[in-house]
């Protein structure tokens, strides 16, 4: 009896899916791993940093699970559109929604749809190269950034930001990214907690990097700084110490300056039709909730980057957890024959490496579910396929992609990423 699963979403949490199924399954089960991109590793290659290359090498591991007989790269394959969930739940034994988390979370005050307003998951996309985001062109011909959230994320970009071309040697920046940012006139970039730096949810690594950039000098209010961490656990004391250290920081001793502003929450983006600037409003922390003071403060800024969360997309027949935003799940599983994992079941938290435990409890989910019914899994996507007249992207096109980008790069850059889907499936042709 071999079971037919296909998994949605071709990210960490796609891949150590798989990597489940086969480990409890072993040949009894065949996958396809279905991704609307014509490439693999979903935010490995779109979401971490360019400047990250050490944390994207777990990629690596993905190719092993792709190189297995019975798993499937089938990429250029945009589910909902070319083909529909209901479609695939008919052909497969199991259906696993590893689509991740691609929306940003919305600011939600006066102002946030005007011009210049960035969400992290298109800025970070951007950057990275992402086919979606290729035309955002963000207007860095400015004095003043600002990036919200004290995230992992609010720091990659505030460090992508404030990075020098030679800073960004070794990463695969997109070009027309390196092109704005390496000429923009950014003097100034803040980074916004709501809360404290007790509460802040950035880690001691990252957060370290931006004590050594070489234009940047990054700088914290000391009165922000609490006086006693008490018993704080080893995170929050390396957090600490980073931050004591930007505390004793001159602004403006590098030609530009990272200042991280605590108890800060935006009440307003001002501007008319584009941001000039934002209106935030002081905060306190009361038992770890955020409270509002009625004190406002403004600076002037050409970019606000809500780098606030993110939120899975909606899928119609699929039920959806809309305070979450999420799918509604109970330990991964959604309905009869249809499952989610990664952020698409948790919501968009932890580390690479979380979507691994998270990934094995579906799989064993999946594997305690296993029957022998006769669904043609493979076959059938490939009938649709070739009656849609679909171009499905394999893994061995994959590697083509790969080396042409590999080949394209300039000096230390491991490859010069193609910006759109025309340019990818040209290396094809
Ligand atoms: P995150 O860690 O959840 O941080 C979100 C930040 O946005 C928090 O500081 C949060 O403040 C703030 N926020 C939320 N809503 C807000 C609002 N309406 N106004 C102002 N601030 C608001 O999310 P993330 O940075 O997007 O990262 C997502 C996940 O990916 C995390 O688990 C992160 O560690 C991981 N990641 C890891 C790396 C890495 O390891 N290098 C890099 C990138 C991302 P509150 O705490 O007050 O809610």
């Amino acid at each position: 009896m071999t079971m037919c699963v296909a998994i949605i979403g071709s990210g960490p949490a796609g891949y150590y899916t798989a990597e489940a199924l086969v480990k409890s399954l072993g040949d009894d089960i065949c996958i396809d791993i279905i991704d609307r991109l014509p490439t693999p590793y979903g935010l490995i290659r779109a979401g971490v940093a360019p400047d990250h290359q050490s944390i994207k090498g777990v990629y690596r591991r993905y190719e092993k699970t792709n190189l297995l007989n019975n798993v499937r790269f089938v990429g250029n394959i945009d589910v909902g559109d070319a083909v529909t969930i209901e479609e695939l739940r008919g052909l497969y034994d199991a259906v696993v929604l590893a689509v991740g988390a691609p929306k940003d979370r919305p600011l939600g005050v006066p102002g946030h749809e005007l011009d210049g307003v960035v969400g992290s998951a298109a800025f970070v996309g951007w950057y990275n190269a992402h086919p979606d985001f290729e035309t955002l062109d963000p207007n860095l011909n400015i004095e003043s950034a600002a990036v919200i959230g004290n995230g992992n994320v609010a720091v990659d970009v505030a460090r992508v930001l404030a990075k020098t071309p030679e800073e960004m040697e070794n990463s695969d920046l997109a070009r027309h990214a390196a092109e704005i940012i390496h000429n923009s006139s950014l003097k100034h970039i803040y980074m916004f907690g709501r809360r404290g730096p007790l509460e802040a949810k950035f880690t001691p690594k990252e957060l370290g990097e931006l004590g050594s950039l070489s234009n940047c000098v990054t700088v914290v209010n000391p009165d922000h700084l609490p006086e006693d961490i008490g018993e704080a656990d080893p995170v929050i004391r390396k957090n600490m110490a980073h931050l004591e250290a930007f505390s004793k920081n001159t602004p403006g001793s590098k030609p530009v300056t990272l200042h991280i502003e605590f108890y800060a929450k935006p009440a307003q983006v001002l501007g008319q039709d584009h941001v000039t600037g934002l209106k935030m409003e002081k905060t306190y922390v009361e038992n770890g909730n955020c409270m509002n003071t009625g004190e406002f403060f403004e600076i002037d800024c050409g970019l606000v980057v809500p780098c606030i969360g993110y939120r899975t997309l909606p899928i119609p027949g699929v039920p959806y957890d809309n305070d979450g935003g999420r799918f509604k799940n109970e330990n991964g599983v959604i309905d009869d024959g249809l499952y989610c994992t990664g952020w698409a079941r948790r919501g968009p938290s932890g580390t690479i490496g979380t979507n691994r435990p998270d990934a094995f409890e579906v799989a064993d989910q999946i594997a305690t579910r296993m029957s022998d019914t006769q669904k043609p899994g493979r076959s059938g996507l490939d009938a649709l396929i070739k009656e849609r007249d679909l171009w499905a992207v394999t893994f061995r096109d994959w590697k083509r992609i790969e080396e042409a980008e590999t080949n394209a790069a300039e000096g230390d850059a491991p490859r010069a990423k193609f910006a759109n889907r025309d340019q990818l499936l040209d290396a094809l042709k």
